[in-house]
């Protein structure tokens, strides 16, 4: 927690809140009549917000959002990485446009030549050869992990505490008080005991690690590089080689979920960190704003599986689905690919997001504030503890909704949108010095006047 007078920061919440109403009738009607929506909203996560109501989108491009009572944003949250290409990139529309419209047939059941070529250029940034399509990181990771558990015989799979890797059931788990794993809270609707399916230990900790794969029966470890969805948690020297030792040394496959650590860099942290896994998944960013998910594992591994005549992989043995690799998602991934996520606009968004990050830690210096920032690649964010988070659950209890919202509300009411989940700002290819001046601008001032 901060140094933050509670009531004070209650009572400007409720300034910004007020304001933000009036600015948005058309969104606040929207959202007043939406009454055939479960939790009025398409998607029941879109409720996480600080104003009264979701903004309503009108028009996006490049890093820019417009919503439909005419206002206009910088757009830092980039739908949470899965626009991290930057909205409707040209190359991706013209894709798209072809598929689609000119040649037809997202839907035909044949596959398209655009796949080898994807499969070719993930291979060459992320390290495995093998791939396979999806249309969401979800899928992806529970496609892998169904995978893993026929091609080992081990039945449970290993994750940090508080990590995400989409609405996966095995990942679900937390640290509870014995050390050992526990349902997290909130878990809609578990199959089984998360602890029959899964263990966990907590980011950075490899001892905790060890201790859980001396049992023999993980089959895989599961997780980010950097956790990504608690805020920030970058490894500690050493942390990420020491994963790899345990896991080769236990005879447990390794699989790195680099969907929000593709920031770290072109060919993700896998590269940039020099990271050797079994497996990596990825999604959202790769299709440019069009559905698109992918796992990849090496030759032996896809050796493995092909080779064993009990497992069907071809029809309802559990991994796939109809629309997954079809011919729009990968033609988008491979214009995503080929034209927008280069090495060239990475140089771009990391620069940026260097700029972004000296930024926010010069204003919280200048008003002493308590916080840090952290830097992945071409994201950054900040947090309310004055060192950053070495673990999930460590991050967990340094979350301060209050000041979550203050920031949230003030910077949105000037122009400026963050992911609803953190005070994340991310780059894309599109977004220029001057959203991340004029973000810094509105920071300064949202700092200055909470702490004042
Ligand atoms: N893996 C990671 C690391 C993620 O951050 C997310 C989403 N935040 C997912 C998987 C799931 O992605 P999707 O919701 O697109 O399935």
């Amino acid at each position: 927690m901060s140094a933050v007078d509670r009531d004070r920061l209650r009572a400007l919440i409720a300034r910004e809140a007020a304001d933000f109403t009036a600015r948005h009738p058309r969104s606040r009607a929207a959202f007043a009549d939406a009454a055939h929506l479960f939790g009025r909203v398409p998607m029941t996560w879109m409720n996480k917000r600080a104003g009264a109501f979701p903004l309503y989108l009108d028009r996006a491009s490049g890093a820019e959002v417009t919503d439909i009572d005419g206002l206009t944003y910088a757009d830092f949250a980039l739908g949470d990485t899965a626009a991290m290409a930057g909205h409707s990139p040209a190359p991706v529309v013209e894709a798209v446009q072809q598929r689609f419209a000119d040649l037809g047939g997202a839907t035909a059941m044949l596959p398209t030549e655009d796949a080898e070529w994807v499969g070719a250029e993930l291979s060459r940034r992320f390290a495995p050869t093998r791939w396979s399509f999806s249309l969401t990181a979800t899928d992806a990771n529970r496609w892998a992990i169904r995978i893993v558990r026929a091609v080992t015989g081990r039945p449970k799979i290993l994750v940090n505490a508080y990590c995400y890797h989409g609405s996966v059931d095995e990942s679900l788990i937390v640290v509870g008080p014995d050390g050992g794993g526990a349902m997290r809270p909130g878990n809609v609707g578990a199959p089984v005991d998360v602890t029959v399916t899964s263990r966990v230990a907590e980011f950075n900790d490899l001892d905790a690690l060890e201790r859980q794969l001396a049992h023999g029966d993980v089959a895989a470890v599961l997780m980010e590089p950097a956790l990504k969805n608690i805020g920030i948690v970058l490894p500690d020297p050493g942390y990420l080689e020491g994963v790899r030792a345990l896991t080769r040394r236990s005879g447990t496959l390794l699989i790195i979920d680099e969907t929000h650590t593709f920031s770290v860099g072109p060919g993700g942290a896998c590269r940039a960190w020099d990271l050797e896994p079994d497996l990596v998944v990825i999604g959202k960013a790769i299709g440019g704003g069009i559905p698109a998910g992918a796992y990849g594992m090496s030759a032996e591994f896809a050796d493995a599986a092909l080779g064993r005549d009990d497992l069907d992989l071809i029809d309802m043995g559990g991994v796939g689905g109809t629309l997954a690799g079809n011919a729009l998602s990968v033609a988008a991934m491979r214009a995503t690919l080929e034209q927008v996520l280069t090495e060239a606009a990475f140089d771009h968004m990391l620069a940026l997001a260097t700029r972004y990050t000296d930024g926010v830690r010069a204003i919280f210096a200048a008003h002493d504030a308590p916080w840090s920032v952290v830097q992945l690649g071409a994201r950054a964010e900040y947090r309310f503890s004055p060192r950053p988070p070495r673990s999930g659950t460590e991050a967990h209890e340094a979350t301060d909704e209050l000041l979550d919202d203050w920031f949230h509300l003030f910077l949105a009411n000037r122009g400026v949108l963050l992911t609803p989940f953190h005070n994340m700002a991310l780059m894309s290819p599109a977004t220029t010095a001057a959203q991340v001046d004029r973000h810094l601008e509105v920071l300064g001032d949202a700092v200055a006047e909470v702490l004042g």
